[in-house]
């Protein structure tokens, strides 16, 4: 598997186009990026992952050690490593990373940061895959975008899709996404179907669809998904570089399809071939899975080069109710190379999280409270020292999922219509 810690500097192949080219994983096969409409490899059907001759330094993004003034934030400022230099833009990235001092204490770790990625214009990470997804689509000249999702990336895509005036389509497992996501879908005007099945089995049905020509595929699958997705382990690093003057030991995130731990890997190996991270100051990727959804936990435990597919998944934190992580064979060298590890949480210790996260005025989903509660749990099984600096990725808004955050809040109080009441009321 090409996928080494300290990749070398590579020469474009013929097929590139702009010192861009695909690139399988798996056999090495390499293709051109633009010229046909390919999710996986034409040889042998592996995952294809996007190369660049010539990834760029830190520098070369004009960050100079320093973090920019806005508007030149966000994840066009790192064009140089993305195909294009622009765009379907809403714009997307720059999200801050909190400090949560209280937290910190807490669970007893050296440095707590949260990378809070609900802050992104539809309330999720997806939004830095779909602005360069959906500019690829406009190069491909295709006209029907498509996804399944637990719901987020249903919200990304139309939301994506009709900032670039395209037809867009979303299969939803049935009765398993949360109400603000839908919500979403809807009033971005994608049409949405919903599968009496989970979304392992939505995601067959798009790939199939896609096979046949009727969509354009926007799962993570699609490997330029990834290329802007891998802008969150820039920030990270860049930002915590600048407050603290090294890099954090530990990333750890919540594990649904994998694309986000595979797109962090490769931002890591990008700047170590451009030589502007070394191999032993990268943070060890930990990914955190709900307990009834938890395959890459399993293959982590087990030593395993390929996840086994669970056919029934339950969890609270819909996001990751997944059990056939699609990205696998990317994102477990990114565990493994990485020195990092993966955990399973209930759904209390998840819900448990949200709310610690709440109490530090930080509103995420439940799937985003999982880092946190895998953090908790890893730290006190003594896996994570006292003495790291951790930096937990919380992947959605708390408005995404409502009825979650009312489940895990507390009830609202019903008082009567009079002031000497509701003082009395107060009192009790
Ligand atoms: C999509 C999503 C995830 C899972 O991310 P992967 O890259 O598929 O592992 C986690 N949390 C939220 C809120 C998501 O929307
Ligand atoms: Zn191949």
């Amino acid at each position: 598997m090409s996928l080494s810690l300290t990749a070398p500097a590579q020469t474009a192949p013929s097929c590139a186009d702009d010192g861009v080219w695909l690139e399988c994983i798996a056999c090495g096969e390499q293709f051109a990026p633009f010229e046909e409409i390919m999710y996986t490899c034409r040889a042998c059907d592996g995952l294809l992952e996007v190369r660049y001759a010539n990834p760029p330094t830190f520098e070369e993004y004009g960050s100079d050690g320093r973090v920019p003034d806005a508007p030149d934030r966000g994840v066009w400022r790192y064009a140089a490593s993305l195909p294009f230099d622009e765009g379907v833009s809403l714009p997307e990235g720059d999200t801050p990373l909190h400090k949560a001092p209280r937290l910190r204490d807490s669970i007893g770790v050296n440095r707590l940061r949260i990378k809070h990625e609900g802050m992104n214009p539809t309330g999720a990470f997806k939004d830095r895959g779909m602005t360069v997804g959906v500019r690829v689509a406009k190069e491909l000249g295709v006209d029907r975008l498509a996804c399944a999702s637990t719901g987020n990336t249903s919200a990304a895509l139309a939301a994506y899709g009709a900032r670039g005036g395209m037809e867009t389509l979303v299969l939803l497992p049935k009765g398993k996404v949360a109400a603000g996501k839908i919500a979403q879908a809807s009033l971005h005007n994608a049409r949405i179907l919903e599968v009496d099945g989970n979304f392992d089995a939505c995601l067959d049905i798009v790939q199939e669809l896609a096979a046949r020509g009727e969509v354009y595929l926007l799962n993570s699958l699609n490997p330029f998904r990834l290329e802007g997705q891998k802008t969150i382990g820039f920030e990270i690093l860049e930002e915590f570089h600048a407050d603290h003057g090294h890099y954090p030991d530990r990333i750890v995130l919540p594990v649904g399809n994998a694309g986000n731990t595979a797109a962090l890997y490769k931002a890591f190996r990008e700047l170590i071939q451009a030589g502007s991270l070394a191999p032993e100051e990268v943070p060890k990727l930990t990914g955190v899975q709900a307990e009834g959804a938890a395959p890459m936990v399993e293959a982590v435990e087990n030593g395993a080069d390929a996840i086994r597919r669970w056919e029934s998944v339950e969890t609270r934190a819909t996001a990751i109710r997944i059990g056939n992580p699609v990205n696998a064979p990317k994102a477990l060298p990114g565990i493994r190379n990485t020195g990092g590890t993966a955990v399973a949480v209930s759904d209390d210790e998840i819900t448990a999280a949200q709310r610690d996260l709440a109490g530090e005025g930080i509103g995420v989903e439940p799937a985003s409270a999982a880092s946190v509660a895998g953090l908790r749990k890893l730290r006190s099984n003594g896996t994570i020292g006292a003495d790291e600096d951790v930096v937990c990725l919380t992947t959605g808004h708390l408005l995404k999922d409502p009825d979650a955050a009312f489940a895990a809040g507390d009830d609202p109080e019903p008082v009567p219509n009079d002031t000497e009441a509701v003082i009395e009321h107060l009192a009790e």
